[in-house]
């Protein structure tokens, strides 16, 4: 189950709150579908039956940044590109995790091209990078579990000071 809890004779369950909300946030991780080029096929098969992302509560791929945590950046990113990227991550609420899918996006891959952006590590916080050309579905749910051990690590407290912040923000 992954939940830290203990089931003692009479039938309790004792836990922290802190591994509640980690193990109920990991368990529905909402992607951003960020695909842009040719990876962008392999992170589609992956919500596929053979590959069944949802077996990891992330089926839900979202459209709109405000319902996602997870940005996937799959594909070649351009210069051009890159202001939406970065700008559609920003529209995502905290906490939020990003995983850099196949070599163009991690570092610009076979292309050394003036248009290209060697990295989107250069304007996005990369929590994960697979490797590939594409990655393997398989490659994209190993970064997801990823993801998700971090989710596991993390205290309820780690993001208390967020929603303020952003509440001050959005009602100027
Ligand atoms: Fe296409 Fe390969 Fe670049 Fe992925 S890493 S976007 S498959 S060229």
């Amino acid at each position: 189950m992954g939940l830290e809890a203990k089931l003692t004779q009479d039938g309790f369950i004792t836990t922290t709150i802190d591994a509640i909300v980690a193990w109920a946030r990991k368990s529905s991780v909402w992607p951003m579908p960020m695909g842009i080029s040719c990876c962008a096929i392999e992170m589609i098969s992956a919500a596929d039956p053979k590959y069944d992302i949802a077996r990891f509560g992330s089926e839900v791929m979202r459209f709109t940044p405000r319902q996602c945590d997870l940005m996937i950046v799959a594909g070649t990113v351009t210069y051009k590109m890159a202001q939406v990227v970065r700008r559609i991550y920003d529209q995502m609420p905290d906490p939020k995790w990003v995983i850099a899918m196949g070599a163009c996006t991690s570092s610009g891959g076979m292309y050394r091209s003036y248009n290209v952006v060697q990295g989107i590590d250069q304007f996005l916080p990369v929590d994960v990078y697979t490797a590939g050309c594409p990655p393997r579905p398989e490659n994209l749910l190993n970064a997801l579990m990823t993801i998700q051990d971090k989710i596991s690590k993390t205290r309820a407290r780690d993001f208390q000071d967020i929603l303020p912040q952003k509440l001050e923000v959005e009602t100027r």
